[in-house]
């Protein structure tokens, strides 16, 4: 989540609200936090507001008031967290489809990629995300996420319920490692929501179950299959999520036959990078591979489901990594706030269609980065051609 930084003036416990520059707002005042910019003056009855901040270091009696260095970074209708310790959290950010519904940091695996290692205690997140629901003006789309959404299972039903009562047209991913699907009755109830748009997206590690479960900490290869099979048989869409890695390269096009021949019945399969951090990063050894000797094996991959008319899409990949049939299949999924560009990439003509890397790879990428446009004698830098 994107933070910002701010100087309190006197918020003294933690405040979300929706951000909004209009002083004419007459209802819903006392869900917004209003932005006021340099020399604007504050608008009468400023008070009801659930928060103020100011460009200008002015001193408000208001409740719940602090002083930022610029508004550019803020949005109408972003949702933010102020806490007293000076964050400004972005819970939510108006106009991005990579918004996220945080349900649990806990996870019943451990999974040696995991870019946010699970917690152990944690303070009940669930009313944070039923706030952003009522506070979020016509989301086209929600990211339900952990941790493992599902271990807290009956939270997560009920967050859902109110989201599809509040928004009944956004579309939901939910990130889930499957395994507390393998229990019917749970899925029963999640289909019952029935919303328009639902996926569910699975991280399948390997093929063979002991690679799997290395991968995942625990011995969940079965449980994860059995997930899936029941989530299909409940007719909610599942996509596969296959993050690549030294453990599990070699074996791409093998994966790719497993899930032709396991599951026809997939929207999608996602290849993608590791976010270098957390417990990736603490892995990092085990299961670092330049992603650029992963391209044979990708291309193999990505081929064999699309003739099986499965679609395959490419995350967090470079483009110039990539051949160039593969390219189209580059999906942007990085969130703005943490996409980040190499000092190569400077003079590539392919950036503003670039994924760009994870800000936390930004030490720890191939070694083959290259970027597109001409040749230039002067530099002599090597450029590969659009
Ligand atoms: S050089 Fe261009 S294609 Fe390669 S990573 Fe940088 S922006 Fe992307």
């Amino acid at each position: 989540m994107k933070v910002l930084h701010y100087k309190n003036n006197n918020v003294e416990s933690e405040i979300i609200g929706r951000i909004t520059f209009n002083k004419s707002l007459f209802t819903h005042r006392n869900e917004c936090i209003f932005i006021l910019r340099k020399s604007e003056t504050l608008p009468a009855f400023s008070n009801l507001y659930r928060g103020i901040l100011t460009e200008e270091n002015l001193s408000i009696s208001v409740k719940g008031s602090g002083v930022i260095e610029d508004s550019s970074e803020y949005h109408e209708g972003d949702i933010v967290l102020l806490t007293p310790d000076g964050k400004a959290t972005f819970l939510y950010e108006n106009g991005i489809d990579s918004n996220v519904l945080f349900i649990t940091g806990k996870c019943n695996q451990r999974c040696l990629t995991c870019p946010q290692p699970p917690v152990n205690k944690e303070p009940d997140l669930t009313n944070v995300c039923k706030e952003i629901i009522k506070l979020a003006k016509n989301p086209t789309y929600f990211g339900i996420s952990g941790g493992e959404p599902t271990v807290k299972k009956e939270k997560m039903i009920e967050v859902l319920r109110l989201l599809k009562k509040k928004h009944r047209n956004t579309a939901v991913t939910i990130l889930s490692n499957a395994v507390r699907f393998s229990d019917t009755e749970f899925c029963e109830k999640l289909a019952a929501i029935d919303f328009n748009e639902l996926q569910v997206d699975v991280p399948i590690f390997s093929d063979i179950p002991s690679i799997h479960n290395e991968l995942v900490g625990a011995k969940n290869f079965y449980r994860t299959i059995n997930g899936i099979y029941n989530l299909a048989e409940h007719k909610i869409k599942v996509g596969i999520r296959i993050v690549v890695n030294k453990l599990n390269y070699a074996r791409l096009p093998q994966i790719s036959e497993y899930i032709f021949r396991n599951f026809t019945f997939v929207s999608q399969v996602a290849f993608m990078q590791m976010e270098n951090k957390g417990l990736a990063f603490e892995n990092l050894d085990k299961l670092w591979i330049d992603p650029s000797e992963c391209t044979a094996s990708l291309s193999k991959a990505v081929r064999m489901l699309e003739e099986r008319q499965i679609p395959a899409f490419i995350y967090n990949w470079q483009l110039c990594l990539l051949p160039a049939d593969l390219r189209p299949l580059a999906t942007d999924s990085i969130s703005p706030w943490k996409k980040v560009f190499c000092k190569e990439c400077d003079p590539c003509l392919r950036k503003n269609d670039c994924p760009g890397f994870f800000a936390s790879n930004i030490n720890m990428h191939s070694s083959h980065i290259t970027p597109f446009g001409m040749y230039n004698k002067d530099t002599e830098i090597g450029f590969q051609s659009i």
